[in-house]
């Protein structure tokens, strides 16, 4: 038998996922009986979570009530954090990002500097759009970092070292009341193009292809971060390829790691070696859209790697879509996407690619952002979380 708060979060995600629908509607889609689904129903309108609307009338007889999720119920804030530049947005529950900027940031700085910028564009969004902080339901931050599951710390990151073990949720506390999410950031954005972009697929796999690389998983309909939440960390993956020996030194202290051949930062190593006079990661998207032979070669080099590796997780992970995302496909997709795709086809199981599909994302920039914003959304309103938001209601 549901509790209460299970009971209202099992219905507000129905109405989530379906759009409006009536007391009948819900009774034939739950099997509940009339009387529970009042009961809910009555608790979500009293918390504002829904709102009710008449429906054009069928035939003849009353106007029926159509409920449907109330996502300007409350806002959220969200910051997704790159290794050279951050993403900070004001959000509704609905994931539809309504404020937002992008500014550099510095990771290897540390927690304070950065997260004090962010609070900063946190502080202007409330300032410009007149929300409160009672308005506040929910602050998502990710990081280009491994975070341990459930910790809201990053532990050992091999970009951020000065983040280890850092209580990024016990710092927001000490301005919002609210509940803080730390996530990866390819997580976070695996979990906005699943929830926007791919709703129909349950196993769907994001890379991340920036200044390093990473990826997340969506297994089942659910983010998959592994016992530890050190899941699908394929920047780090070791990766040898013909004519190579041990291969280049990575930022984890290894060498021959995908990154190190492929990442953002790898590309432009090879680049200024090549005796190209660039230094920035902006330097090298300006690079590839110029179609510098060189830069577009090591792209292609760099797609050949990623496919290799891509090939190996859609063989053990049998994903139904691999999503490419990041700076680097952003600027660099037309050369890097043949070759992965070239590269998953010919070295994964016939079985495994048949209805696989492979494509850029579709909210680049804003995957990260739209990612967060549907990650707290669940988050404050699964069954442990929604009691705070019903006993806010206007009735208390
Ligand atoms: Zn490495």
């Amino acid at each position: 038998m549901a509790t209460f708060d299970e009971g209202i979060s099992e219905t507000l995600s129905l109405l989530r996922r379906k759009g409006g629908m009536t007391r009948a509607e819900i009774v034939a889609e739950t099997g509940l009986s009339r009387s529970a689904v009042n009961l809910r129903i009555d608790a979500l309108l009293e918390a504002r979570l829904v709102s009710g609307s008449a429906r054009e009338t069928v035939a003849k007889g009353r106007p029926a009530e159509v409920f449907s999720f109330n996502s300007e119920r409350g806002k959220l804030l969200a910051a997704d954090v790159g290794a050279t530049k951050f993403r900070a947005g004001l959000c509704n529950l609905g994931g539809d990002v309504e404020s937002e900027i992008e500014l550099p940031s510095d990771v290897s700085a540390g927690p304070e500097i950065l997260l004090t910028s962010i609070m900063k564009c946190f502080e202007t969004f409330l300032a410009e759009t007149g929300t409160n902080d009672d308005e506040i339901l929910g602050i998502g931050l990710s990081l280009p970092a491994p975070v341990k599951r459930g910790s809201g710390m990053s532990v050992n990151p091999p970009i951020m070292p000065l983040w280890n073990r850092f209580d990024v949720p016990a710092w927001f506390g000490e301005r919002f009341a609210s509940p803080v999410f730390l996530e990866k950031d390819a997580n976070a954005m695996a979990y906005g193009e699943a929830r926007f972009s791919h709703p129909e697929a349950d196993d769907l796999l994001l890379v991340k292809i920036g200044t390093g690389i990473g990826s997340g998983l969506i297994r089942e309909g659910r983010l998959y971060r592994g016992a530890d939440g050190a899941a699908g960390d394929l920047g780090h993956i070791p990766m040898t390829l013909p004519g190579d020996d041990e291969g280049p030194l990575c930022k984890c202290g290894n060498h021959g790691c995908l990154e190190a051949r492929a990442g953002g930062w790898a590309i432009l190593r090879d680049l200024r070696e090549a005796g190209a006079d660039v230094d920035s990661q902006d330097d090298l998207i300006a690079a590839l859209a110029a179609g510098d032979p060189s830069a577009v070669q090591l792209a292609r080099r760099a797609g050949q790697a990623i496919g290799t590796a891509v090939a190996t997780a859609v063989n053990l992970l049998n994903p139904r879509v691999v999503v490419l995302a990041g700076h680097l496909v952003a600027a660099g997709g037309d050369h890097l996407l043949p070759a992965i795709r070239e590269r998953v086809y010919s070295r994964s199981l016939p079985l495994a690619t048949a209805d696989l599909t492979i494509v850029a994302s579709s909210l680049h920039p804003r995957e990260g952002l739209v990612g967060l914003a549907h990650l707290v959304s669940d988050g404050i309103l699964e069954p442990a979380q929604i009691g705070r938001l019903v006993e806010r209601g206007p009735s208390d």
